[in-house]
């Protein structure tokens, strides 16, 4: 009898048989407030009707169209609706399947567009598992240890980390640019380096956002010097933070922009976004795969854009992004083994630290598996893994978030006694 493999490590025991909006049931029936929605993907919550309608109607109709081989409607009609909410001028739009296929296309595109090689990427950064992206990967060296030798090119650059630093985050974010500066002046010359790569809030790397300033830093730069801004918004487009992109909490424009996860509802589909002349620098069929901008997924995605639309759901990532943080802190105020909460939107995360402020990853494991046991399931991130996110579905109501933050005041209580 084949078995799974033990490459699988899983974050709680629970086996989900049914979801439904935020709460996943498992084989009993027993009912879990999902706090993960899939790793920030379930943003429109477990089979949304709308979207299950959707995608039932395309599995009847087409479901794999194949791209390079015909085109199909779906693919056509998403590609329409993504002009409405990407930014101004990134208006030429390519398909993939999963976050890191879509991060292996844009390292392509720079390169490509741009005739260099380097891609600088900013630590803590997560960007996927497949090599490519593995080698730009910074979030934790579980993510690089032992598969090496990874794709050279790549240099790493400080990401403005100022709880880690203990500064504030002006003086985080002038020390991370300044850094930034004597890279390109020391390692990676600007004559060499096609991209900057950058979440807009790094996500596996601990939920921490980009101080005011780091973007436009980088865009500045990136004129200077004629290197594309690479924005990865896998973990952070679609409402997730607030605003329907993360990067919009600046005012800086990427040149590219990477999407997945909220883009189809848990329907395996990615995205890469540039302006045509610059996607008009590769050349026809450099980039592609069998499954990407799959028919199903294509229809998901639009009746997920449409529920964003029509829910509101970006607001609502805001206004209820406040009250988890409001009640995050709360619960931190009584539990002095919780350092630090932050986040933006529905994107939220609080930081375990002993009492000498160093990482605290048992404590923060202990609370995660309580939090499961009280029927709340969350998932630890950052490169020291003592940090616990919390990213529901952002259909998540008000009395949802205030039964999550009473179920997390126990297992802190729990994982601190
Ligand atoms: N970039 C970011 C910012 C991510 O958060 C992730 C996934 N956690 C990826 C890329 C990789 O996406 P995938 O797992 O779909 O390959």
């Amino acid at each position: 009898m084949a078995k799974l493999s033990p490459l699988l490590k899983q974050a709680t025991p629970v086996l989900a048989e049914r979801g439904e909006g935020v709460y996943l049931y498992d084989a009993d029936d027993r009912r879990y407030l999902d706090f993960t929605a899939g790793i920030g993907v379930t943003s429109t919550g477990h089979c949304h009707p709308r979207v299950v309608e959707a995608a039932q109607k395309q599995v009847a109709t087409l479901v794999h169209g194949q791209y390079t081989t015909v085109m199909h409607r779906p693919l056509l009609r998403l590609t329409e609706a993504l002009g409405e909410v990407l930014p101004a001028g990134l208006d030429s739009l390519f398909f993939l399947n999963s976050g890191s296929e879509a991060v292996e296309a844009a390292i392509r595109l720079a390169r490509h567009a741009t005739g260099r090689q380097n891609i600088v990427v900013f630590q803590g950064s997560f960007h996927g598992r497949t090599m490519g992206a593995a080698a730009l990967t910074t979030a934790g060296t579980k993510f690089r240890a032992g598969i090496g030798p990874l794709m050279p090119g790549v240099a790493v650059a400080p990401f403005p980390q100022s709880y880690r630093y203990g500064w504030d985050e002006a003086e985080a974010t002038r020390f991370a640019l300044r850094e930034l500066d004597y890279l390109l002046a020391t390692a990676s010359s600007p004559r060499d380096t096609a991209a900057f790569v950058v979440e807009p809030v790094l996500g596996e790397g601990g939920y921490i956002p980009a101080p005011p300033g780091f973007l436009e830093g980088l865009r500045e730069r990136a004129d200077r010097h004629g290197i594309l801004l690479v924005v990865d918004e896998v973990q952070t487009g679609f409402g997730r933070t607030g605003r329907f992109w993360g990067h919009e909490h600046a005012g800086a424009r990427p040149d590219v922009l990477i999407s997945a996860k909220g883009l189809a509802s848990g329907f395996p589909l990615s995205a890469i976004a540039a302006p045509a002349a610059l996607m008009e620098r590769g050349w026809p069929g450099s980039q592609g795969g069998t499954y990407g901008g799959n028919a199903v997924a294509c229809a998901a995605a639009l009746a997920t854009l449409e529920v964003i639309r029509d829910e509101d759901l970006v607001a609502a990532a805001d206004r209820l992004g406040a009250r988890l943080g409001d009640g995050l802190r709360k619960v931190a105020a009584d539990h002095p083994v919780i350092g630090d909460v932050r986040g933006l939107g529905l994107m939220r995360a609080s930081e375990f630290t002993t009492p000498g402020g160093e990482p605290d990853a048992a404590t923060a494991a202990r609370a995660q598996q309580a939090a499961a046991g009280h029927g709340l399931l969350l998932l630890t991130c950052g490169a020291f893994g003592n940090v616990v996110r919390m990213i529901p579905p952002l259909v998540v109501s008000e009395p949802q978030i205030d039964d999550a933050l009473a179920l997390w005041s126990a297992a802190v209580a729990d994982a601190a006694a």
